[in-house]
């Protein structure tokens, strides 16, 4: 007991600004993004508790997959890391993977996702996600507090972070993007000493893809593969579509060493995931699951199917939510 009121003691009172809080044991980290080698050549850029963008080295040639939300400069991060031309590959065109698509001379996206990526964005969307932020943030509070006393399981790249101090939430635009050049499915774009593969895995978007670097056992599963709820709720999502994409990836399963998704904290995975994200979607669409009550980022309603290591978003029956 000591210990926790000492804690206590230091959070509340000997650390506190006059008049409010001290939130410095909340946010000990207040760069917005993390960066991390998972495997020689290959970086993890995240937002942490947002999204993750990834940076793949070749000998000639650097891909950054995803640009993040664009509320800071994900371009002079990956500037940072390489001394390389830089090719942007989106997983798919939704805002939280093409937000700093603006910094950047050339990005590729899914011929399916050229149209997608230059319509304007819902209205309405843009200050949504800043709502969510504000209730991450206000979340955080007691996830910290007792993840300090009882749980343990934050590790830096757990952190969720402030908002950047130069950035102001009210002035969040999403902003339409031209791509330079489209992929196709079983595409294979060279870095030199090392070939990314693109794999077409409609479902979550009509566009959405993986990539996958056969020689290092590495996929890069986008949207379609994830850790928290795998949203199927969306305008664009289809159910069927999404149990064949998984279905493939499933057979991937014995070629690939490691799984690493756009979302969540748990961003690096076993390949056993493809198999168990396969199966679930193959229950869903044989209607051989239960659901359970829920709400998306922008808190509107859903279903949802849980899994061991996973959930699924399916839309809740009032409509759905087009981003
Ligand atoms: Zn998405």
């Amino acid at each position: 007991m000591g210990l926790i009121s000492s804690h206590h003691a230091d959070a509340y009172f000997e650390g506190g600004e006059p008049g409010g809080a001290d939130w410095s044991h909340l946010h000990p980290r207040t760069e917005w993004f993390h960066v991390r080698e998972l495997d020689p050549g290959v970086h993890v850029i995240s937002e942490p508790g947002h999204v993750n963008s990834y940076l793949i080295q070749g000998t000639e040639l650097a891909v950054l997959v995803d640009t993040g939300l664009g509320v800071a400069n994900i371009r002079s991060v990956a500037e940072s890391l390489t001394g390389q031309p830089l090719q942007v590959i989106n997983s798919h065109y939704h805002f939280d993977h093409s937000g700093g698509n603006r910094l950047f001379g050339d990005i590729a996206i899914h011929e399916a996702g050229k149209a997608l990526l230059e319509r304007p964005a819902p209205d309405g969307l843009a200050p949504g996600y800043m709502k969510y932020v504000e209730r991450l943030l206000d979340a955080w509070q007691d996830y910290k507090d007792a993840d300090d006393v009882f749980f343990h399981l934050l590790s830096a790249e757990r952190m969720v972070r402030p908002l950047p101090e130069d950035f102001n939430p009210d002035d969040y635009k999403i902003v339409p993007t031209v791509a330079t050049r489209t992929l196709v499915d079983n595409e294979v774009i060279d870095l030199g000493g090392r070939q990314l593969r693109v794999l077409h895995t409609p479902g979550h978007s009509p566009d959405s893809i993986c990539l996958l670097d056969e020689s290092n056992g590495l996929l890069f599963g986008g949207d379609t593969i994830n850790t928290g709820p795998i949203y199927a709720q969306l305008e664009d999502s289809d159910l069927e579509d999404f149990a064949s994409s998984t279905a493939r990836l499933a057979e991937l399963a014995d070629s690939v060493r490691r799984v690493f998704v756009c979302h969540f904290m748990r961003l690096d995975n076993p390949a056993s995931l493809l198999r168990e994200v396969a199966e679930g979607f193959d229950a869903i669409v044989h209607g051989d699951v239960e659901y359970r009550d829920n709400v998306d980022c922008l808190d509107f309603p859903v279903k949802e199917a849980c899994f061991d290591n996973f959930s699924v978003f399916v839309n809740g029956g009032s409509g759905s939510l087009r981003v």
